[in-house]
């Protein structure tokens, strides 16, 4: 998969396919997405190759884990983030990724976390585990 910001600053290309998509609906992600949920791909560190160089903020999650959000400093757009509690793994923001590349892949969410602080507007998808908070 192809990806990149919206400047273009920043490139990300994968091989191949994402393990999963989660959208999390947790406080700090809406702060990041504007106010939805955040849907990301996991994708095993290795797969993923980013070009170009990424602002980051470090910030304790509610587990009480360090996750690391990565922007374009010129554009602002989110990119990628990496979390202490799951160091082998990358997360990338599915937005970035090409429109055909996630239709090709058929990329659905899996897992729903945070669901407790979702915004009233904003819709959960009930076809996916669903979990209140984060999954551990
Ligand atoms: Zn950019
Ligand atoms: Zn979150």
């Amino acid at each position: 998969m192809k990806g990149q910001c919206l400047c273009g600053a920043i490139t990300i290309t994968t091989n191949g396919e994402p393990v999963m998509m989660s959208k999390c609906h947790c406080r700090d992600c809406q702060y990041i997405s504007g106010g939805e949920a955040s849907p990301l791909l996991f994708f095993p560190m290795d797969n993923v190759e980013i070009q170009g160089t990424a602002s980051t903020f470090e910030k304790k999650a509610d587990s009480g884990k360090g996750v690391e959000r990565s922007f374009c400093p010129k554009c602002g757009t989110h990119v990628y983030s990496k979390a202490e509690a799951a160091p082998d793994m990358i997360f990338v923001k599915a937005g970035t990724i090409d429109r055909a590349d996630l239709d090709a892949a058929d990329v659905q969410t899996a897992m729903v976390f945070y669901a407790a602080s979702a915004q009233p507007f904003s819709h959960i998808d009930e076809d996916a585990q669903v979990f209140e908070t984060s999954p551990s």
